[in-house]
């Protein structure tokens, strides 16, 4: 069917993913045509007083695609040079996350174009503040649900509660999540998305027979995610062998000792220099001849332009997006088995919407309770998606698609077209 095709952009290959599984599924054109595009974007421009008495214009985004499963729920990112493709993209990985691990949510995604090192702490509440209450139209509990992302954090989210709780006169704690425990946040939730890609990988692992006897990993990216995953794979018994931030990777085929890279990090500012590993190339650390690699840094990782390298038998997308379509082709073609970033990463929404019912109900859960009710919802999606691919001879990532836009579709069916 002829579709219009915007230039090759991050939205462009959201599009693009989305049309292979709508042909699997053998979508109407009007399904198609309405679930490919964006529902609203809303885009501010907003002045922010600095320390030293300047105003500075800041550009942010808030971006629905699709709100038919539920309100919209999905990240904020801080990151110099974000756009509203970007974003766009995003947000619709969002409706398809949300739908694949089937939480009553739609999708979304926002944030600011800005760096914010660069920021002093004051400068960043006030500009955090002021960016919520330009977006605080489409914010709140039944609307639209926003969450940490690169470069956010529950400091963040605390400032965009508050915000939001002042303009309506009363606490909204349901109004975010990833919040600190102590406004409302959920236990677990800081570290969710790891341990999603933790018990993911594990069963990955089970369902491929793999018997290594120690399996190895390589972690691209020690941020939020990154770090936890390494963490929680290395207790689970796995060996992680090298991890990369954006300034170097460092190597230990002995396996690395976090803890102590972690201290290093904290006083140097990277993973670079660690005298317990050698250091090696950012490119390098894909190429290692691992076990597992979980790419948890930024979109776009593994192109064509190195997918060659890969070296994995298995691959946990902990990043959004972190493969291009091309990458996931070669490696496809190759047996290289992948868990996609819409399930692989569902645990920290999977969290958030834990923390939004605790907060609807005012009744908090122990931790026990947030990891084995998120391991029960995520280890069914993935044999739900791994059954889908079986069955429908169609590799990881359509599969997860598959079962997304369905669900999305037959709530846009059943609900009609209004008016
Ligand atoms: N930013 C995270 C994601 O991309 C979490 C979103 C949320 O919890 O709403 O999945």
């Amino acid at each position: 069917m002829a579709v219009e095709v915007r230039s090759q952009s991050a939205f462009a290959t959201a599009q693009r993913r989305f049309d292979a599984a709508a042909d699997v599924i053998g979508l109407s054109e009007d399904q198609r045509l309405l679930l490919r595009e964006i529902k609203r974007e809303l885009v501010v421009h907003f002045p922010v007083k600095l320390d030293n008495g300047r105003v500075r214009v800041f550009t942010g985004y808030r971006v629905h695609h699709n709100i038919s499963r539920g309100p919209a729920k999905g990240g904020l990112r801080y990151q110099a040079g974000l756009n509203l493709d970007t974003v766009r993209a995003l947000a619709m990985l969002m409706t398809w996350k949300c739908s694949v691990v089937s939480l009553p949510y739609g999708g979304a995604k926002g944030g600011v174009d800005v760096d914010p090192r660069a920021l002093s702490t004051n400068e960043l509440e006030h500009m955090t503040r002021r960016f919520a209450t330009e977006i605080a139209l489409l914010i709140g509990p039944e609307r639209d649900i926003p969450a940490p992302d690169l470069g956010t954090d529950a400091q963040t989210m605390a400032w965009i509660m508050d915000t939001i709780s002042m303009h309506s006169g009363h606490s909204v704690t349901a109004s975010v999540t990833g919040k600190p425990v102590d406004v409302g946040g959920s236990e677990g939730r800081h570290e969710a998305a790891g341990r999603g890609v933790t018990y993911l990988t594990l069963e990955a692992l089970k369902y491929l027979h793999i018997e290594d006897e120690t399996p190895t990993v390589a972690v691209q990216g020690f941020g939020k995610v990154g770090s936890a995953t390494a963490r929680l794979l290395t207790e689970a018994g796995l060996r992680v062998v090298a991890v990369s931030d954006s300034k170097g990777a460092v190597h230990n085929p002995k396996g690395l000792d976090l803890e102590a890279l972690e201290e290093h990090r904290q006083v140097r500012g990277g993973v670079s220099g660690f005298k317990k590993a050698e250091d090696i190339d950012n490119q390098d650390l894909l190429g290692l001849p691992v076990t597992v690699l979980v790419p948890a840094a930024t979109e776009n990782q593994i192109t064509e332009a190195n997918a060659d390298r890969v070296r994995a038998r298995l691959i946990t997308e902990a990043a959004n997006a972190a493969l291009s379509p091309e990458a996931d082709r070669l490696l496809n073609d190759r047996g290289v088995f992948l868990v996609p970033d819409i399930l692989a990463n569902s645990g920290g929404v999977i969290a958030s919407y834990f923390e939004w019912v605790q907060d609807l109900q005012a009744f908090f859960w122990e931790e026990e309770e947030v990891n084995t009710k998120l391991h029960h919802i995520i280890t069914r999606a993935f044999y739900d998606v791994l059954h889908t691919s079986v069955n429908k001879r169609v590799d990881m990532r359509t599969a997860a698609y598959v079962i997304a836009v369905q669900r999305v579709a037959n709530a846009t069916t059943v609900r009609g077209i209004y008016p």
